[in-house]
């Protein structure tokens, strides 16, 4: 056996999902929304279940969705591509941060990434031979510490991989965290690999800015976008990545041998999805918003200590500010059985996992599921 995956637990995400469902708790815990996505772009689906062919589609994607993705990126985010050299459709953004990390990391090449991080990105990492090199974000702004990212890097760096807007503190990193990091991938000859999987989902009139879009990083980044978070559609598990056109031949190796394709179906529905025009990518963040308010007022209302929230689906509390001083697994899990309601402790998202005071809730629900999670509550604290 792998020893690596042998010795690694069960995703924070399941174990939590399986507690909320044995004790029918309000899952506030896994990033998933209400309801059953995009109804327009389901309907898309539909139709192209039923009159499109259901047989493999090109190995790098439908060209209709790899030209939407291009045109998104450069219509959004500045980020100039050539569908053809620099687009590939996967299978979730998971399938495209494995086929990245797999192509892109030799054994001995030094990563780095920032602590707390989506779960996925160690273990795949490691896998690829990488040696990671971990900065720790400093709470509760969670702030990229100078001093230490320009010590991270060196002659052995190869990539670093990081996530904006982030899950699971909800930062959106700001202009100048990112040009810090485009000048040290400069300057050490460094690749960057950004999951950028929530960039319609900014609060309060900030906008999402692309690594890839930074003085001299089109030709040195890995962006990653999903359809399951933009058009609330987590179960598709439709992904694409723009890549510089170096970096794509060996990604799409890898690719070819992860899975291949993706759903063609799908992946004509959310092409029509990423050429929608207008308002719809803006409300869906300000509806997003709203929900973060609502949950944010009756959470604050309880006595917790809100942290704030830029983007995501995600915010996060600092349990201290109501008297509890164990650990964050132990008081999710108490909140789950005892409270029914269950979150995610930060601590999961650190190497081996830490005690942190910080617990993560999901807003990216109905009204009704949040305001049924704060009566919960309230008589639980
Ligand atoms: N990256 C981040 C930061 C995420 O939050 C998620 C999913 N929840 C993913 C990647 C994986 O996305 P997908 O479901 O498209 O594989
Ligand atoms: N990204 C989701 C979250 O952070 C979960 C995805 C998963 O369960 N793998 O909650």
């Amino acid at each position: 056996l792998n020893p690596l995956f042998a010795g690694l637990g069960t995703t924070i995400f399941e174990v939590m999902s399986g507690l909320a469902r044995e004790h029918h708790a309000i899952n506030l815990g896994q990033g998933f929304p209400d309801g059953n996505g995009s109804p327009e772009i389901v309907a898309k689906a539909q139709e192209a279940l039923a009159d499109k062919p259901n047989q493999y589609p090109p190995m790098l994607g439908l060209p209709e969705l790899r030209q939407a993705v291009a045109a998104h990126g450069q219509h959004f985010f500045g980020v100039a591509a050539d569908w053809q050299t620099q687009v590939i459709v996967t299978s979730g953004a998971t399938e495209a941060l494995a086929a990245s990390l797999i192509g892109l990391i030799a054994p001995g090449d030094e990563v780095v990434m920032f602590e707390p991080m989506y779960d996925s990105y160690l273990p795949i990492v490691r896998q690829a031979g990488g040696v990671p090199k971990l900065v720790r974000l400093t709470p509760p702004h969670w702030a990229v510490p100078e001093a230490e990212l320009r010590a991270a890097f060196g002659p052995k760096t190869k990539l670093i991989l990081f996530n904006s807007p982030h899950n699971p503190v909800g930062k959106v990193f700001s202009a100048a965290e990112l040009a810090l990091i485009a000048e040290l991938c400069r300057t050490h000859d460094a690749l960057a690999v950004c999951d950028e999987v929530y960039e319609h989902l900014v609060f309060d009139g900030a906008t999402h800015r692309s690594i890839m879009a930074e003085p001299g990083m089109a030709e040195r980044s890995v962006r990653i976008g999903s359809a399951g978070k933009t058009f609330s559609l987590t179960g598709w598990k439709v992904g694409y990545i723009t890549a510089a056109p170096a970096l794509m031949p060996i990604i799409a190796k890898v690719h070819q041998f992860l899975t291949f394709t993706t759903p063609p179906n799908l992946q004509a529905a959310v092409a029509w999805g990423l050429a929608q025009e207008g308002d719809f990518f803006s409300t869906l963040g300000r509806e997003m918003q709203r929900k973060r308010d609502l949950l944010a007022a009756g959470l604050t209302r309880l006595g917790f200590a809100v942290q704030p929230s830029a983007g995501t689906y995600f915010l996060t509390v600092d349990i201290r500010s109501i008297g509890y001083f164990g650990s964050d697994t132990d008081f999710c899990q108490r909140l789950t059985v005892e409270a029914g309601v269950a979150a995610i402790p930060v601590g999961a998202f650190y190497d081996g996992g830490l005690n942190t005071p910080y617990v993560r809730f999901c807003f990216c629900k109905d009204d009704s599921t949040l305001i049924g999670a704060l009566d919960r509550l309230e008589p639980y604290l």
